[in-house]
């Protein structure tokens, strides 16, 4: 089997430009597509070919199918990868791209159907003795059923979007007093951000680590892991730190990880390149959804396995055979991503515009993703993730110094960052001591964190 002579990528930004490298690398061309706002944005001088889709609103560019397969079609793309967010976890595109005789580079539309139904991939799991945290079976047919589920596994409770996504669609209900707004409030709020009402309820766990497991499987049911990242550090349920391996798991849970990941897969019949989470207790693993993409963080897990997770993916949709057997797979030493997001590193609030100055560090063992540069505006209508650094060393104290050091080196000069917020957390105690839970980010005195330099 060949692989692709031409890749239309439908993302911009940082994941943009890192999978053109990877066609680059494997002698594939480039089309990009672009919005009226990222016409001077570095995907679209990278790729071989661009083609503008729209104006900014993402409706009418990034996320609008019919324009996208067009593009597609009269620059003779073989194959459409769409990186994550926009239409990557979208089942109507994949199955429309299929239809049209173009390659989608992701899972089939029906895996990517039972990743979005998160509630139906629970029911599934738990008949598979994958564990899952104790709640409804299944979508909850009205408010009364909730009380009862909640009632059975105790407050607090945590109502979540069966379709749900990106941290967003959850809500925990303290006691049954406030069931009835909380579960009118949730099905409201999913059906506007999700189109789908259907909410499922699972019991709240105080004290959670989030481990996820990046998986790879072929078309011929082959199906392997990468090991884990720990992406405990969250706000607001959205992932700022990651890194591989956990400095939380000891070798027993990891390999129960590694064996519930594919367990998972296996259930579903999954196909290329995904991530199986789930939230650890003490010592107990609990499955929460599977990402049916390719994910922000995948550097880390490229950094200790020396794998192109791209690279694979690509391969894997073109109906390539699994190169590694689990076996293959080493992780060596240790590394981090920190997320660079163009907001107030106090209050997260987003902070667009046009950088002034921009310079990288770099490195041994220093890895960079982005599509920022000196003169660059950061437009407000996209999210607001500018870079990612990733650093990899022999060891986790090792990787945190590096870390440190590389973010003092960047500048970037014109915008808020994250960055002094990334410094703290290096520095905690408890971060370095590998003691913290989700909570650890709100936990932080938010009025005096930022220590001077
Ligand atoms: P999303 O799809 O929006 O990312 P997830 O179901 O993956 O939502 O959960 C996101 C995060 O929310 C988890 O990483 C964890 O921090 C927290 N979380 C989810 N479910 C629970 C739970 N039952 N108890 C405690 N924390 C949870």
């Amino acid at each position: 089997m060949k692989l692709f002579k031409k890749i239309l990528i439908a993302n911009r930004g940082e994941i943009a430009v890192r999978v053109i490298r990877a066609c680059r690398e494997l002698g594939i061309s480039t089309v990009a597509v672009y919005s009226d706002v990222d016409k001077e944005a570095v995907h679209v001088k990278m790729a071989d070919e661009a083609v503008c889709i729209g104006p900014a609103d993402v409706s009418l560019s990034y996320l609008n199918m019919p324009v996208i397969l067009s593009a597609a079609e009269i620059t003779d793309a073989e194959a459409i990868h769409p990186g994550y967010g926009f239409l990557s976890e979208n089942v109507q595109f994949a199955e429309t791209c299929r239809s049209s005789g173009i390659t989608f580079i992701g899972p089939s539309p029906d895996n990517i159907r039972i990743g979005g139904d998160k509630a139906k991939a629970r029911q599934l799991l738990k008949r598979k003795s994958v564990p899952v945290i104790p709640g409804s079976s299944g979508v909850l047919k009205n408010e009364k059923e909730a009380r009862k589920t909640a009632k059975k596994v105790g407050y607090p409770i945590i109502l979540k979007a069966s379709s749900g996504g990106g941290g967003r669609g959850m809500r925990i209900v303290e006691s049954e007093l406030e069931m009835e707004k909380s579960f009118a409030t949730a099905q409201r709020e999913s059906l506007t951000a999700f189109g789908s009402n259907e909410l499922y309820i699972e019991k709240y766990l105080s004290s959670v680590r989030h481990i996820e497991v990046q998986i790879m499987a072929d078309n011929n049911g082959n199906v392997i892991h990468l090991g884990e990242r720990d992406c405990t550090i969250q706000r607001r349920h959205q992932k700022l730190i990651e890194e591989s391996p956990s400095p939380f798991i000891t070798n027993k849970l990891r390999k129960k990880l590694g064996e519930y990941a594919i367990k998972t897969a296996r259930a579903i019949g999954y196909r290329n390149v995904g991530t199986v989470e789930f939230v650890v207790n003490d010592d107990s693993i609990y499955f929460i959804e599977i990402n049916t993409r390719v994910q922000v963080e995948h550097p880390v897990t490229e950094m200790v396995t020396g794998i192109d997770i791209i690279n694979e993916q690509i391969k894997l949709a073109a109906g390539l055979p699994l190169e590694y057997r689990q076996n293959d797979i080493t992780v060596t030493g240790h590394a981090i991503e920190c997320r660079i997001n163009a907001e107030d590193p106090k209050t997260f609030i987003p902070s667009p515009g046009k950088i002034d100055f921009f310079y990288q560090p770099g490195g041994a063992g220093i890895r960079i993703d982005t599509a920022a540069y000196s003169g660059w505006e950061v437009p407000p209508q996209y999210d607001s993730l500018v870079a990612k650094v990733i650093v990899q060393a022999a060891k986790r104290d090792e990787a945190i110094r590096h870390m440190l050091l590389a973010l003092d080196e960047f500048m970037i000069e014109g915008i808020k960052t994250t960055i002094p917020f990334h410094k703290k957390v290096l520095r905690d105690k408890r971060f370095l001591e590998g003691d913290f839970d989700t909570h650890f980010c709100d936990s932080m005195n938010s009025r005096d964190y930022i220590r001077p330099g």
